[in-house]
């Protein structure tokens, strides 16, 4: 099955920001051992996480934004805010419980009924992109395995697909485009699932394994 990062909720501490203090959810991705990547949060955090996501975008000189005023009108109208995804250090979190364990994504996928669409880790780097969702007519009803799913309509084609909770964070902290996985095999992004042609975009696992030693060395 598609990779799947350690997520973690913790408290942020001495980070200066305004969500010291406070609950959040990180994750760490294999392609970046160094480093924890915001992956959510709650709802009483909202407005901290706002605050703390202008605030280090301001500190950083990447703030798109006049003013906080500007910038809150995005963030409340769901639309991208910056590109960069908000790291910390390990030193930075009291870690409360393991969420989810690593994926590895050595599974080969079985009776999927639809095309198998990764989506992959990006780069805090990575600007823009484009994100595929699952369909409902490959999917059906979903509201009872996935009641965080929400139903919208592709923005290309107009089918019904579901943006996942990750797709909306995604969307939010670094402008990435949705579109439905029909639209994303027309666009030649994916090829219909069959094992050979998903090969792992770094290549096999030894591959991996042999990189992941090499940046280890490096830091
Ligand atoms: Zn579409």
């Amino acid at each position: 099955m598609a990779y799947k990062p350690l997520v973690v909720s913790a408290i942020a501490k001495d980070t200066g920001w305004p969500i010291d203090g406070h609950k959040i959810y990180v994750a760490k991705w294999s392609y970046d051992p160094d480093s924890w990547h915001i992956y959510g949060w709650e709802d009483p955090e909202a407005e901290v996480m706002a605050k703390t996501i202008w605030q280090s975008l301001t500190e950083a000189g990447m703030q798109l934004h006049d003013s906080w005023e500007d910038f809150k009108a995005d963030w409340d109208a769901e639309k991208p805010v910056t590109d960069m995804v908000l790291t910390f250090k390990d030193e930075q979190l009291e870690i409360l419980k393991v969420e989810q364990e690593e994926d590895p994504d050595e599974e080969v996928p079985g009776d999927l009924p639809f095309p198998d669409v990764k989506v992959e880790p990006r780069k805090p780097t990575d600007k823009g992109g484009i994100l595929l969702l699952p369909m409902k007519k490959n999917l059906g009803d979903v509201s009872e395995s996935h009641p965080d799913w929400k139903l919208i309509s592709c923005p290309e084609c107009g089918a019904e697909c579901y943006e996942f909770p990750e797709a909306h964070r995604l969307q939010l902290t670094q402008g990435v485009k949705l579109m439905c996985t029909e639209c994303g095999i027309k666009a030649g992004l994916v090829k219909a699932y069959s094992p050979k042609n998903m090969p792992h975009p770094d290549g096999n696992r030894a591959k991996r394994r042999a990189a992941k030693k090499a940046r280890r060395r490096k830091s």
